[in-house]
């Protein structure tokens, strides 16, 4: 194993193929690490939708970006424009200002330029119809800010990163789990290597940490994140245990960003431990601005219209781990259940249907019947009916005298059949990570450069905070990804 390389990519998601292709243009003998065998490899990034938020000026960006849209999409939709400022003004919202300007900044204002370089690179962009936009009087209309996703979602953005590396001649070893940072004063020698069994040095004159968050760790999820965590599912992939951050910090890296703060979701009470590459993001159950969230007492406990779904949906799973037994029941009816996304059709799912509220109280498992029947009843007598219901614009149909309110989109629900659907908490990615320069260099805690060593990813502290605007895991990877491959490639080729 102890081969020499120019630079090592530990990871083998978005993040790091995006480091390995700028590393790899450079001119540098480029290596991939994933820990995961070949049939699981890709990291979160394989089970995400491979939705990318990117700041657009309208629809003529976006042909450049997707050159397959037709005269015919462009004609039946309605794509609008997210500018810059836009894109980060959401960023700082959302992230209540903690979010540091200077990485915000690149990541807003370099994403439109990333994701043409990734054309380059052979990973085509579509439209994302069937979630981000609905029809309006025959015509699509996006809304919320995300208008883009990878070609065959994250698993066709994953196949298509692993094709355009063997096509660039980037090397990749499965299985193979990177365990410390060889380094010394003069900076990064190598990686530690478990592989088949075999624990080794690999040399390396430049290394990118792209190992992901410690999302996949009970262990630590209990120790950053606070107690009850442990009980979390993992959406995503079992192999992000914090590795990549952990050997940073042996070293001398600055911790940074939140470390008691993640994305988490509303997810199938009864999905397994670990996400499901059959199932992939099918667990999610995110059309909870149209109906109402109950826990066991058959309460209300969050304001479920507060804003557009992908403003509210990462920080509404911590809001699920909170209540008492760690889940709640969404609840709809027959107004609104044609606008229910695809993943409350998919097969295997906790759901009850029912023709009368009192019968449908009755098949809430767990659920305090009498409670939920009174929180049904109040909730439909507080909604202001006065202004009409409409899921692409925030409506300001809300209730009166609640706590909590629901500020948009409030329906009575009054029309059989009722279903409901019960979740828990489902975590995404940790916030937490490590402190990363202009050049994606990792920082020590003296403020200083760890000589080559560079991070992208979800392993980046200090751009999420409380809570984050849907399809900006990708973009961020994607952005430091290749700030960072491109920058460790100068560095081993002797440039600095
Ligand atoms: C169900 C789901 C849906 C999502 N949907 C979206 C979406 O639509 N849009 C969006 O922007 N974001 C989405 N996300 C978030 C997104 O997936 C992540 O933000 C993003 O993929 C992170 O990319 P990454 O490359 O940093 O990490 P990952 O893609 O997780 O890659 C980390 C890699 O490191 C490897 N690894 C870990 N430890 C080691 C080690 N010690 N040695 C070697 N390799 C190691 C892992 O095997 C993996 O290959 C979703 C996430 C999930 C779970």
């Amino acid at each position: 194993m102890a081969s020499e390389y120019d630079v090592i990519i530990v990871g083998g998601g978005n993040a790091a193929w995006c480091a390995a292709l700028a590393a790899r243009e450079s001119g540098a003998r480029t290596l991939v690490l994933e820990c995961a065998p070949q049939g699981e490899r890709g990291g979160n990034s394989r089970f995400s939708a491979g939705a990318m938020r990117v700041a657009y000026n309208g629809v003529d960006e976006l042909a450049r970006l997707m050159p397959d849209l037709t005269d015919e999409d462009k004609a039946i939709t309605d794509f609008g424009a997210y500018p810059q400022d836009q894109f980060y003004d959401d960023l700082c919202r959302v992230t209540q200002y903690r979010t540091n300007p200077r990485l915000a900044e690149t990541l807003v204002g370099r994403s439109f330029d990333t994701m043409m370089w990734m054309r380059t690179k052979g990973i085509r962009f579509a439209p994302i119809y069937g979630r981000q936009a609905f029809k309006i009087d025959g015509r699509f209309k996006f809304w919320g800010g995300l208008t883009v996703e990878a070609w065959g979602g994250g698993p066709g953005l994953i196949d298509a990163l692993y094709s355009t590396g063997a096509r660039n001649g980037i090397e990749v070893w499965y299985g193979a789990r990177a365990c410390a940072l060889v380094h010394d004063d003069g900076g990064i020698r190598g990686v530690v290597v478990r592989n088949r069994g075999i624990t080794a040095a690999v040399n390396a004159k430049a290394v990118v940490l792209a190992s992901g968050g410690f999302e996949a760790s009970a262990e630590a999820r209990a120790r950053y994140l606070g107690p009850g965590w442990d009980l979390a599912k993992v959406r995503g992939t079992r192999f992000n245990t914090g590795d990549g951050i952990r050997m940073a910090l042996e070293i001398g890296a600055m911790p940074y960003g939140n470390w008691s703060g993640c994305h988490a979701v509303g997810w199938d009470r009864n999905a397994p431990e670990f996400g499901d590459l059959a199932v992939g993001d099918g667990f999610q159950k995110h059309s909870y601005p149209f109906g109402i969230m109950v826990n066991a007492r058959g309460r209300r406990f969050v304001d479920e219209g507060a804003d557009f779904r992908n403003y509210t949906y990462a920080k509404y799973g911590r809001a699920i781990l909170e209540q008492a037994g760690q889940f709640a029941w969404q609840v709809f009816d027959r107004k609104v259940t044609h606008l229910l996304r695809d993943e409350y059709r998919i097969k295997g799912m906790t759901r009850v249907s029912a023709d009368t509220l009192e019968e449908l109280a009755a098949k809430l498992e767990d659920v305090d019947a009498p409670g939920f029947l009174e929180e049904v009843h109040g909730y439909n007598a507080a909604i202001d009916t006065g202004r009409p219901f409409s899921p692409n614009i925030k409506d300001g149909r809300c209730t009166r005298g609640l706590a909590p309110e629901k500020s948009n989109w409030a329906n009575p629900i009054d029309t059989p059949p009722f279903e409901a659907y019960a979740v828990t908490c489902g975590i995404t990615f940790t916030f937490g990570g490590l402190r990363i320069d202009d050049d994606a260099a990792v920082i020590n805690t003296d403020g200083l450069p760890l000589r080559g060593l560079y991070a992208a990813g979800e392993l980046v502290g200090g751009i999420f905070y409380f809570n984050y605007p849907g399809g900006t895991g990708l973009m961020s990877g994607a952005v430091f990804g290749r700030i960072a491959g491109a920058a460790a490639g100068r560095f081993a080729r002797g440039g600095t």
